[in-house]
């Protein structure tokens, strides 16, 4: 069946830019401005009262972050959308600006290390209430959430150790206490998970990953309703954090947006014939996979996920001095952090991406010690399986299936 002229790759490649408004410019231009001229006195006074459209000053909105916003909000499925510095700039702006002291937020158990940090070290500081509840039972937020509740924050699947959350369940108990539903799509993009129209109120990424896709920038996006964009654009991002894109990253983030669908495909492909080589190895404990059949949320991934998407988490029998051994034998699958790149990559979460919980923090937060996260490159995938295998303990079986 043919393309329609919405469908995700379409968009992601032309939505809300036409050449021939831009001196048929094939590429849209990249606006190197910090400010913008006012026609006049009054129309500068009407722009910042917001009586007349237009572009301000750059911490504000600038063209060029303006394209991508608009372009990450259609792929999300979401009114509007916002460029910011980083993943974390996209998950602090938005948090000052929906918490107040004396409001409670209500966590997953598993968090980005630095969002985990954020969260403790931070707004709990502020005189926010940080609570940890297992929203991998939607029955547990219905028993923790009071009137004191503002905001309901999880990731799917979640950094490092892939548990998911029912986006569509949590809304509808959050929505029915008022509170707020932010969700960290890093892991899915838009392209495999869109959960605004699940109901989240705030989708938002570290767009350093699969969205940039080429790990050469740091970068966050969000999405939701014109309304709260607009309040966490003028707020979070503009007054509390200054946490702005620039609009050269706002470049390559749209560079990296047009092959998205080509990228996850491959990522994907890549992913679930790993996964399923790790499963049958000798040494492998356990692996984390929403494409494997062993996976224990898989009806889930099926609802909510079009795809299983590029990482995989497991574990060595031997724990984390047989996963460091084999971590150090790979000869192509770099060791270091970040994800969504070309490049495979591996590291380990209790000494790198989540040492900022303590090893109790880790214990009571589902992440194990010896836990090692692949972020699934887009190479041949039969030079990483003869990496993997000849990095492995005990000369692995490999099925001939
Ligand atoms: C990397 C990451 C972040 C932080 O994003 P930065 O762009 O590094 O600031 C947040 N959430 C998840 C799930 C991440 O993987």
């Amino acid at each position: 069946m043919r393309n329609r002229p919405d469908s995700f790759a379409t968009l992601a490649i032309h939505h809300g830019y036409d050449p021939m408004e831009n001196e048929g410019a094939l590429t849209p231009p990249l606006h190197l401005t910090s400010t913008f001229a006012f026609e006049t006195a009054e129309a500068g006074g009407e722009m910042f009262s917001g009586d007349r459209p237009g572009h301000i000053y750059a911490r504000i909105s600038n063209p060029t972050c303006d394209l991508l916003e608009r372009r990450i909000a259609v792929l999300e499925g979401a009114e509007a959308g916002l460029a910011l510095s980083s993943g974390m700039g996209a998950i602090t702006a938005t948090m000052w600006t929906l918490l107040a002291p004396g409001d409670e937020v209500i966590l997953d158990k598993t968090l980005y290390g630095c969002t985990f940090s954020f969260m403790h070290h931070g707004l709990s500081k502020f005189g926010v209430t940080v609570t940890h509840v297992d929203l991998t039972d939607p029955a547990n937020l219905s028993a923790a959430i009071s009137a004191k509740t503002k905001v309901v924050y999880f990731e799917t699947p979640a950094n490092p150790n892939m548990r998911l959350v029912d986006i569509r369940a949590i809304a509808a108990i959050a929505h029915a206490q008022g509170a707020y539903v932010v969700v960290d799509n890093t892991y899915a993009t838009p392209y495999i998970t869109q959960p605004v129209k699940l109901g989240a109120d705030i989708a938002l990424h570290s767009a350093t990953k699969y969205l940039g896709g080429h790990g050469d920038v740091v970068a966050g996006l969000l999405v939701g309703s014109h309304e709260l964009v607009s309040q966490i654009r003028l707020y979070g991002m503009k007054d509390m954090t200054g946490a702005v894109m620039a609009p050269f990253n706002a470049m390559l983030i749209l560079r990296g947006i047009k092959t998205l669908e080509l990228r996850m495909d491959r990522h994907c492909a890549n992913a679930r014939t790993i996964a399923a080589f790790l499963e049958q190895s000798h040494g492998v404990q356990k692996v984390w996979y929403p494409g494997l059949t062993s996976f224990e949320q898989y009806d889930l991934a099926q609802r909510q996920m079009s795809l299983p998407g590029g990482m995989i988490a497991f574990e060595l029998a031997g724990g984390i001095d047989a996963g460091r051994m084999m971590m150090n034998k790979l000869n192509l699958i770099t060791r270091a952090v970040s994800l969504g790149d070309s490049e495979t990559l591996v590291q380990h979460p209790a000494s790198m991406t989540h040492s900022t919980y303590t090893p109790e923090e880790r214990a009571a937060h589902g992440i194990s010690e010896g836990l090692v996260r692949l972020s699934i490159g887009l190479e041949g995938v039969d030079d990483l399986l003869y990496d993997l295998e000849q990095a492995l303990p005990n000369a692995p079986i490999r099925n001939a299936a």
